[in-house]
Protein backbone atom coordinates (compact mmCIF):
# COMPACT_ATOMS: atom_id res chain seq x y z
CA UNK A 1 0.00 0.00 0.00
CA UNK A 2 1.27 3.47 -0.70
CA UNK A 3 0.83 6.19 1.65
CA UNK A 4 0.11 9.41 -0.17
CA UNK A 5 2.29 12.25 0.89
CA UNK A 6 1.01 15.05 2.99
CA UNK A 7 1.91 18.72 3.38
CA UNK A 8 3.26 19.65 7.29
CA UNK A 9 0.83 21.33 9.04
CA UNK A 10 1.28 23.10 12.50
CA UNK A 11 -0.46 23.50 15.27
CA UNK A 12 -3.21 26.18 16.68
CA UNK A 13 -0.63 27.84 18.44
CA UNK A 14 2.14 27.72 15.57
CA UNK A 15 -0.84 29.56 13.14
CA UNK A 16 -1.00 32.12 15.85
CA UNK A 17 2.56 33.06 15.49
CA UNK A 18 2.54 32.79 11.96
CA UNK A 19 -0.04 34.84 12.16
CA UNK A 20 1.81 37.29 14.16
CA UNK A 21 4.22 37.49 11.02
CA UNK A 22 1.77 37.68 8.26
CA UNK A 23 0.10 40.52 9.92
CA UNK A 24 3.37 42.11 10.40
CA UNK A 25 3.91 41.62 6.46
CA UNK A 26 0.59 42.60 5.56
CA UNK A 27 1.01 46.06 7.70
CA UNK A 28 4.20 46.94 5.48
CA UNK A 29 2.93 46.26 2.63
CA UNK A 30 0.12 48.32 3.49
CA UNK A 31 2.45 51.08 4.61
CA UNK A 32 4.28 51.03 1.49
CA UNK A 33 1.40 51.34 -1.11
CA UNK A 34 0.85 55.17 0.57
CA UNK A 35 4.48 55.22 -0.32
CA UNK A 36 4.64 54.55 -3.75
CA UNK A 37 4.36 57.43 -5.59
CA UNK A 38 6.80 59.63 -8.70
CA UNK A 39 9.82 60.26 -7.90
CA UNK A 40 10.17 57.84 -4.73
CA UNK A 41 13.30 55.29 -5.51
CA UNK A 42 12.77 51.79 -4.58
CA UNK A 43 15.97 52.20 -2.53
CA UNK A 44 13.93 54.68 -0.01
CA UNK A 45 10.76 52.29 -0.16
CA UNK A 46 13.29 49.14 1.04
CA UNK A 47 14.51 51.58 4.29
CA UNK A 48 11.01 52.59 4.93
CA UNK A 49 9.87 48.60 5.16
CA UNK A 50 13.05 47.90 7.19
CA UNK A 51 12.61 50.60 10.02
CA UNK A 52 8.50 49.05 9.64
CA UNK A 53 9.75 45.36 10.06
CA UNK A 54 12.39 46.10 12.79
CA UNK A 55 10.54 48.69 14.54
CA UNK A 56 7.80 46.08 15.40
CA UNK A 57 9.94 43.49 16.20
CA UNK A 58 10.61 41.64 13.47
CA UNK A 59 13.35 40.88 10.87
CA UNK A 60 13.45 41.20 7.60
CA UNK A 61 13.70 37.74 6.41
CA UNK A 62 14.74 38.67 2.79
CA UNK A 63 18.06 39.59 4.30
CA UNK A 64 18.46 35.84 5.49
CA UNK A 65 18.58 34.49 1.64
CA UNK A 66 22.43 34.32 1.18
CA UNK A 67 23.89 37.19 -0.89
CA UNK A 68 20.61 39.45 -0.31
CA UNK A 69 21.03 42.56 1.69
CA UNK A 70 17.54 44.16 1.37
CA UNK A 71 14.01 44.02 2.69
CA UNK A 72 12.45 43.99 -0.44
CA UNK A 73 12.07 43.19 -3.60
CA UNK A 74 10.85 45.84 -6.03
CA UNK A 75 10.08 44.88 -9.65
CA UNK A 76 9.59 47.62 -12.00
CA UNK A 77 7.48 47.28 -15.49
CA UNK A 78 9.36 44.17 -17.45
CA UNK A 79 10.91 42.72 -14.69
CA UNK A 80 8.59 40.19 -12.93
CA UNK A 81 10.43 39.10 -9.49
CA UNK A 82 13.59 39.57 -7.47
CA UNK A 83 13.91 43.47 -8.17
CA UNK A 84 17.35 44.94 -6.55
CA UNK A 85 16.03 48.20 -4.68
CA UNK A 86 18.13 50.85 -5.64
CA UNK A 87 18.54 54.65 -4.62
CA UNK A 88 19.16 55.11 -9.00
CA UNK A 89 15.65 53.12 -9.78
CA UNK A 90 13.49 56.17 -9.17
CA UNK A 91 9.77 55.73 -10.15
CA UNK A 92 7.95 56.98 -12.39
CA UNK A 93 4.41 57.86 -13.26
CA UNK A 94 2.77 54.99 -15.15
CA UNK A 95 5.32 52.42 -13.99
CA UNK A 96 4.07 49.45 -12.79
CA UNK A 97 5.67 48.11 -9.64
CA UNK A 98 5.57 44.92 -7.84
CA UNK A 99 6.58 45.15 -3.98
CA UNK A 100 8.02 41.93 -2.46
CA UNK A 101 8.45 41.64 1.40
CA UNK A 102 8.75 39.00 4.07
CA UNK A 103 9.18 39.25 7.98
CA UNK A 104 9.99 36.87 10.82
CA UNK A 105 8.58 37.31 13.95
CA UNK A 106 9.14 35.46 16.90
CA UNK A 107 10.98 32.51 14.71
CA UNK A 108 7.84 32.12 12.10
CA UNK A 109 8.06 33.55 8.48
CA UNK A 110 5.22 35.83 6.61
CA UNK A 111 5.92 36.68 2.76
CA UNK A 112 3.45 38.56 0.41
CA UNK A 113 3.45 41.08 -2.43
CA UNK A 114 1.72 43.36 -4.65
CA UNK A 115 1.40 45.00 -7.90
CA UNK A 116 0.58 48.77 -8.64
CA UNK A 117 0.65 51.20 -11.51
CA UNK A 118 3.07 54.61 -9.86
CA UNK A 119 0.37 57.44 -10.24
CA UNK A 120 -3.10 55.11 -9.70
CA UNK A 121 -4.67 54.15 -12.03
CA UNK A 122 -5.54 58.04 -13.47
CA UNK A 123 -1.74 57.56 -15.10
CA UNK A 124 -2.48 54.22 -16.09
CA UNK A 125 -2.00 51.86 -19.34
CA UNK A 126 -5.39 49.56 -19.26
CA UNK A 127 -3.66 46.89 -20.00
CA UNK A 128 -1.40 47.54 -17.02
CA UNK A 129 -4.38 47.75 -14.61
CA UNK A 130 -6.21 44.66 -16.45
CA UNK A 131 -3.04 42.66 -15.68
CA UNK A 132 -2.82 43.84 -12.34
CA UNK A 133 -6.47 42.73 -11.83
CA UNK A 134 -6.67 39.53 -13.34
CA UNK A 135 -3.33 38.52 -11.59
CA UNK A 136 -4.85 39.80 -8.26
CA UNK A 137 -7.96 37.31 -9.16
CA UNK A 138 -5.96 34.68 -9.92
CA UNK A 139 -4.41 34.84 -6.39
CA UNK A 140 -7.44 34.52 -4.95
CA UNK A 141 -8.78 31.83 -7.15
CA UNK A 142 -5.40 29.70 -6.13
CA UNK A 143 -6.10 30.31 -2.09
CA UNK A 144 -9.75 29.33 -2.73
CA UNK A 145 -8.77 25.89 -3.73
CA UNK A 146 -7.19 25.22 -1.07
CA UNK A 147 -8.74 22.68 1.62
CA UNK A 148 -7.90 20.27 4.15
CA UNK A 149 -7.94 16.65 2.66
CA UNK A 150 -7.35 18.10 -1.03
CA UNK A 151 -4.63 18.47 -3.27
CA UNK A 152 -2.10 21.02 -3.37
CA UNK A 153 -1.60 21.56 -7.00
CA UNK A 154 -5.15 22.19 -7.12
CA UNK A 155 -3.75 25.75 -6.32
CA UNK A 156 -2.05 25.90 -10.03
CA UNK A 157 -5.20 24.28 -11.62
CA UNK A 158 -7.31 27.24 -10.85
CA UNK A 159 -4.37 30.17 -10.95
CA UNK A 160 -4.32 28.88 -14.92
CA UNK A 161 -8.28 28.49 -15.54
CA UNK A 162 -8.34 31.73 -13.71
CA UNK A 163 -5.69 33.49 -15.87
CA UNK A 164 -6.74 31.63 -19.21
CA UNK A 165 -10.65 32.48 -18.54
CA UNK A 166 -9.75 36.19 -18.06
CA UNK A 167 -7.83 35.59 -21.57
CA UNK A 168 -10.49 34.74 -23.22
CA UNK A 169 -12.96 37.31 -22.12
CA UNK A 170 -10.16 39.66 -23.45
CA UNK A 171 -9.66 37.99 -26.39
CA UNK A 172 -5.89 37.76 -25.70
CA UNK A 173 -3.13 35.21 -24.15
CA UNK A 174 -1.32 36.06 -20.90
CA UNK A 175 1.62 34.39 -20.04
CA UNK A 176 2.13 32.74 -17.16
CA UNK A 177 5.52 32.16 -14.91
CA UNK A 178 6.21 28.97 -15.01
CA UNK A 179 9.95 29.19 -13.59
CA UNK A 180 9.35 30.87 -10.35
CA UNK A 181 6.80 29.26 -8.38
CA UNK A 182 4.96 29.28 -4.60
CA UNK A 183 6.49 27.59 -2.16
CA UNK A 184 5.05 26.27 1.52
CA UNK A 185 6.36 28.68 4.73
CA UNK A 186 7.01 28.20 8.46
CA UNK A 187 10.08 28.24 10.43
CA UNK A 188 11.88 29.45 6.68
CA UNK A 189 10.22 31.52 4.26
CA UNK A 190 10.71 28.76 1.62
CA UNK A 191 10.13 25.14 2.35
CA UNK A 192 9.13 22.01 0.31
CA UNK A 193 6.76 21.32 -1.19
CA UNK A 194 6.91 23.97 -3.86
CA UNK A 195 3.39 25.12 -5.54
CA UNK A 196 3.45 25.46 -9.60
CA UNK A 197 1.39 28.79 -10.14
CA UNK A 198 -0.01 26.66 -12.73
CA UNK A 199 -1.22 23.43 -14.08
CA UNK A 200 0.79 20.44 -13.67
CA UNK A 201 0.06 16.40 -14.22
CA UNK A 202 0.94 15.84 -10.70
CA UNK A 203 -2.30 16.53 -7.90
CA UNK A 204 0.74 16.68 -5.44
CA UNK A 205 0.96 16.40 -1.60
CA UNK A 206 -3.03 16.24 0.13
CA UNK A 207 -3.39 19.15 2.15
CA UNK A 208 -2.93 18.63 5.68
CA UNK A 209 -4.91 20.71 8.26
CA UNK A 210 -2.67 23.49 9.44
CA UNK A 211 -0.91 23.69 6.02
CA UNK A 212 0.69 26.87 5.72
CA UNK A 213 1.82 28.19 2.25
CA UNK A 214 2.90 30.81 -0.15
CA UNK A 215 0.94 31.48 -3.09
CA UNK A 216 2.28 33.60 -5.62
CA UNK A 217 1.01 33.91 -9.71
CA UNK A 218 2.99 36.34 -11.91
CA UNK A 219 1.68 37.34 -14.86
CA UNK A 220 2.77 39.20 -18.45
CA UNK A 221 1.09 41.42 -21.28
CA UNK A 222 3.35 38.94 -23.50
CA UNK A 223 5.71 35.66 -23.10
CA UNK A 224 5.86 33.70 -19.80
CA UNK A 225 9.96 33.82 -21.10
CA UNK A 226 12.23 35.23 -18.38
CA UNK A 227 16.05 35.87 -18.42
CA UNK A 228 18.21 36.88 -15.48
CA UNK A 229 19.72 40.48 -15.81
CA UNK A 230 23.27 41.04 -14.78
CA UNK A 231 23.04 42.14 -11.27
CA UNK A 232 22.53 38.24 -11.26
CA UNK A 233 18.58 38.43 -9.31
CA UNK A 234 16.28 40.37 -11.33
CA UNK A 235 14.27 38.05 -13.72
CA UNK A 236 12.83 40.41 -16.77
CA UNK A 237 10.52 38.85 -19.60
CA UNK A 238 12.07 38.44 -22.65
CA UNK A 239 10.27 40.03 -24.77
CA UNK A 240 9.62 43.29 -22.65
CA UNK A 241 6.35 43.18 -21.96
CA UNK A 242 5.17 44.22 -18.44
CA UNK A 243 4.58 41.43 -15.72
CA UNK A 244 2.05 41.61 -12.51
CA UNK A 245 3.13 39.60 -9.19
CA UNK A 246 1.07 39.11 -6.25
CA UNK A 247 1.23 36.79 -2.88
CA UNK A 248 -0.26 35.72 0.21
CA UNK A 249 0.82 33.30 2.83
CA UNK A 250 -2.07 31.24 4.06
CA UNK A 251 -3.27 29.17 6.37
CA UNK A 252 -5.71 25.82 5.91
CA UNK A 253 -7.14 24.28 8.89
CA UNK A 254 -10.63 22.02 9.14
CA UNK A 255 -12.36 25.42 10.03
CA UNK A 256 -11.50 27.14 7.23
CA UNK A 257 -9.00 29.91 5.65
CA UNK A 258 -7.11 32.42 7.30
CA UNK A 259 -4.84 34.90 4.78
CA UNK A 260 -2.21 35.12 7.30
CA UNK A 261 -0.38 38.33 5.50
CA UNK A 262 -3.40 40.22 4.16
CA UNK A 263 -4.81 42.73 7.09
CA UNK A 264 -8.11 41.63 7.43
CA UNK A 265 -6.96 37.75 7.26
CA UNK A 266 -8.57 37.33 3.67
CA UNK A 267 -11.99 38.43 5.51
CA UNK A 268 -13.56 40.59 2.41
CA UNK A 269 -12.35 38.32 -0.47
CA UNK A 270 -13.05 34.92 0.64
CA UNK A 271 -16.60 35.25 2.13
CA UNK A 272 -17.90 31.41 3.74
CA UNK A 273 -14.42 30.47 3.16
CA UNK A 274 -12.78 32.96 6.10
CA UNK A 275 -12.41 31.56 9.20
CA UNK A 276 -10.36 33.71 12.13
CA UNK A 277 -7.90 32.10 13.74
CA UNK A 278 -8.36 33.45 17.32
MG1 LIG B 1 7.55 36.92 -1.78
MG1 LIG C 1 7.29 33.73 -1.79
Amino acid sequence: MFRRSQTPGRTADQLLLMRRAGLLVGQTLEMLRGEVRPGVSTLALDALAEDFIRSHGGIPNFQLVPGYAHTLCTSVNDEVVHGIPSSSRVLHEGDLVSVDCGAELEGWNGDAAFSAVVGGSDAARPEDLRLIDLTEDALWAGITALVVGGRLYAVGESVEASIESAGAADGREYGIIEEYVGHTIGRSMHEDPQIPNYAVRDKGPTVRAGFTGAIEPMVTLGSPSTRVLADDWTVATTDGSRAAHWEHSVAVTEAGLTVLTAVDGGAARLGDAYVALD
